[in-house]
């Protein structure tokens, strides 16, 4: 299961679960889409794997499975 982290790890802004701006690594790093598409190039700093959409999960399923809220801010690995 997603863990729907709640900010992009570069700029560290807010991506909650319902979010069309959340892009994440098979890892589930994960970035806003502007740091996506013009810092990243769509390339994970992390791991060197492919940034897609993440999902959204329905609102009825978000209540019993809900979205992590533990920020990860790792602004050094974005310089691009
Ligand atoms: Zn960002
Ligand atoms: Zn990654």
């Amino acid at each position: 299961m997603l863990q729907l982290r709640p900010g992009c790890e570069c700029c560290d802004r807010d991506l909650p679960a319902d979010s069309t701006e959340a892009y994440i690594c098979t890892y589930e790093c994960t970035f806003c889409r502007d740091c996506t598409e013009l810092t990243l190039k769509g390339v994970c700093p992390n791991c060197g794997g492919e940034l897609v959409p993440r999902p959204r999960r329905p609102p009825g399923m978000l209540a019993r499975h809900p979205a992590s809220t533990q920020r990860i801010f790792k602004p050094e690995g974005c310089k691009g």
